[in-house]
């Protein structure tokens, strides 16, 4: 196959993780930049462009697309697509899993468990929303926040009326959230691919610390997580249009909650973590789509 990783950054662990996989299994792999690509749109012919050179046509694509860039990256994806390659992660589907509210939306009705989340535009209504959370504390959430930074938690209606006006300010949008205490700082990161669980790993937060993402100091470990979380995973993940993703859920005492997904999870946690070749795996997810391609194409 012919394989194009899209990603900003040729050094970082996810890709180099994905490009040895792939050539591993004999495959042609390279790497663009989708910030460097242009591309044309006419009946018939459509084509992408890198660095102003004509891309030859892949079998496949990887995007790895970094959410200051989504929109972009976005659209080079649905490029590809028009163009009728393999993707591992849709367009719409990142688009959709890049929105924190959107997504949340979309899992709570179709029945998955989550934290308690509201979004509102002014303090006005302040004290009567965090009654409908369940009280103090709250969790303030940016709606643009990655690696835990934009992510704060109030313990007095005073903190949160000031964080949401500074962020209002700053024309920020902010999500309230019901404080999940008894995960004790801790969160599980689950990796998916092809529709199944291949890796978990809990994550805990520095002592002094309720925000357990690996950027922020946390420590992490390998998992086993029980059939019923599995069971929500592959739900959650089924319902978002994924097939390869990174779910994030808190254990609380109404069981498990989707926290968060992943459309483009970083793989270098993971795979240290829990020594399971999750881009090996992303690379045989890909041979299978082909496959089934191929085998449709000469019916
Ligand atoms: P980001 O996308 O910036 O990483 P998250 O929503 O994943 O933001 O939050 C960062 C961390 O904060 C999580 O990994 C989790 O440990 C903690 N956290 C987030 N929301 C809650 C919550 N509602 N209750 C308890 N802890 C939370």
């Amino acid at each position: 196959m012919k394989i194009v990783i899209l990603s900003r950054g040729p050094q970082l662990y996810s890709t180099q993780s994905l490009l040895r996989a792939g050539m591993r299994r004999g495959h042609q792999v390279r790497i663009i930049d989708h910030v460097n690509c242009h591309f044309t749109i006419q009946k018939g012919r459509m084509s992408i462009f890198h660095d102003g050179f004509l891309v030859d046509t892949p079998d496949a694509i990887i995007p790895r697309i970094g959410s200051s860039v989504t929109a972009k990256g976005a659209a080079v994806i649905a490029q590809f697509e028009a163009m009728n390659m393999i993707t591992t992660v849709r367009s719409m589907a990142l688009l959709q899993a890049r929105d924190k509210l959107r997504c949340l939306q979309k899992l709570a009705s179709c029945g998955i468990d989550v934290p308690k989340t509201a979004y509102l535009h002014n303090n006005e209504h302040l004290p009567a929303v965090i009654n409908q959370l369940g009280g103090l504390p709250v969790v303030i959430k940016l709606l643009e926040s990655t690696h835990g930074v934009g992510v704060i938690l109030a313990e007095t209606l005073k903190t949160a009326e000031s964080t949401i006006e500074v962020f209002q300010k700053l024309r920020e949008r902010v999500l309230l959230q019901e404080f999940i205490e008894e995960s004790n700082g801790a969160d599980i990161r689950v990796l998916v691919v092809a529709g199944k669980v291949v890796a978990a790993m809990k994550r805990q937060a520095q002592a002094g610390e309720f925000r357990s993402n690996l950027h922020r100091g946390a420590s992490a470990e390998a998992v086993r997580i029980t059939q019923q979380e599995k069971n929500l995973v592959i739900r959650a993940t089924k319902i978002m249009g994924l097939d390869i993703a990174g779910v994030d859920l808190l254990r609380s005492e109404r069981g498990p909650l989707v926290m968060e997904i992943n459309a483009s999870p970083g793989l270098e946690g993971i795979e240290t973590i829990t020594k399971v070749d999750v881009a090996g795996q992303v690379i045989r997810y890909l041979e299978s789509r082909y496959r089934l391609k191929k085998e449709y194409a000469n019916q």
